[in-house]
């Protein structure tokens, strides 16, 4: 009997070792090493995407832009002097994502192609496709749980766990760790694939959060926020959008919380460094923006009314008509009551 537990154990010890030495050898973590710096630019894209990360001499690009972006991509990779992409990204197949990636390829050389799918029913699709092509590199779609290094940083893919009909659902999901500071991306994931990255039970945890669908209502729900517990959010979006991005729920949810939050529509390129301990943010216009400021009471303006053409706007409507054309009103109701009509921009 004694004897039987004794080599139990000793099995035991031994398949441990053995794991613990395969471990090592399958996934070499990257050596962090302090004095470098991470870059993290989310491009002014608009309603769209586009992330370049940078570390030490390897760079990594998460999506693209929408196609009319490609000379945007292209020049921003240009002034960087970023030739060579080691990765590049394509969260999923929607041409906010994919559309500018021709225009990154154009210039620069890229490494490893990753994306959900392989192929899809549109022309932007076809066009991203076409420019691997023309470098010899086809897509590769990864697997959660896959990890690879950027320079000192290390990446691992968190999703999609499960297939989706919808594309948002097919978005990679990605965690970067440099040093003490961590990054979420999420692409357009929905609460859906949120949960499914919880019930996986991956950390979650980061320091900045790129928020899911441009601020959407139907992403970055309060469990996954919980377990993300930012410090810094950005949402990428654009002014006046059609979608009403980013929403106003997701931004009570982003208030409770208490993270400071970076927003591309309101200050254009959101730039982050890390050192490893700490990150430093800079944006191209309006440092000083309300981002998220809390919800405005009754008192305060709601609508904006130009008195000439009686349309009326939100707050913030990138139509506001000049201060002294303005009238205000509490609720919707009261601007239509008056006579108002809502603007098409902002669509109040
Ligand atoms: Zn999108
Ligand atoms: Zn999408």
């Amino acid at each position: 009997m004694r004897n039987l537990r004794n080599r139990l154990f000793a099995i035991a010890l031994t398949l441990l070792i053995l794991l613990s030495g395969c471990e090592g050898l399958l996934e070499p973590k990257p050596e962090f090493v302090g004095g470098s710096n991470l870059t993290v630019e989310f491009i002014d894209v608009g309603q769209a995407d586009s992330i370049l990360v940078t570390c030490e001499d390897e760079t990594m690009l998460i999506d693209g832009g929408n196609a009319a972006d490609s000379d945007l991509i292209y020049a921003t990779l240009k002034d960087r002097g970023i030739s060579r992409l080691d990765y590049i990204i394509a969260t999923h197949a929607h041409e906010d994502h994919i559309g500018g990636l021709p225009g990154a390829l154009e210039y620069a050389e890229v490494g490893t192609a990753l994306c959900p799918v392989t192929s899809y029913d549109s022309k932007v699709f076809d066009d991203f496709v076409r420019a691997l092509d023309e470098q010899g590199v086809s897509i590769i779609v990864p697997e959660p749980g896959d990890t690879f290094s950027l320079g000192g940083a290390e990446v691992e893919i968190i999703g999609p766990i499960s297939p989706s009909d919808d594309p948002n659902g097919t978005s990679i999901v990605i965690r970067l760790t440099y040093g003490k500071t961590s990054f979420l991306f999420t692409g357009d994931a929905e609460r859906e694939a949120e949960q499914d990255i919880l019930d996986a039970g991956y950390d979650l945890s980061a320091t900045v959060l790129k928020v899911g669908h441009h601020g959407s209502d139907t992403s970055t729900s309060y469990p996954f926020l919980r377990e993300v517990m930012p410090e810094y959010a950005v949402i990428s979006c654009g002014a006046g959008n059609t979608y009403g991005h980013p929403h106003d729920d997701l931004l009570s949810r982003l208030r409770d919380a208490d993270g400071t939050l970076y927003r591309t529509d309101m200050q254009g390129t959101v730039t982050c460094v890390s050192d490893g301990e700490t990150l430093s943010f800079s944006v191209e216009r309006n440092a000083n923006a309300q981002t998220n400021p809390t919800k405005l009471s009754a008192a305060e303006t709601h609508y904006i009314g130009n008195v000439n053409s009686r349309v009326f706007h939100r707050p913030s409507c990138s139509g506001l008509p000049a201060e002294k054309n303005r009238v205000t009103f509490g609720t919707r109701e009261e601007a239509v009551g008056e006579g108002y009509k809502p603007c098409g921009i902002c669509k109040p």
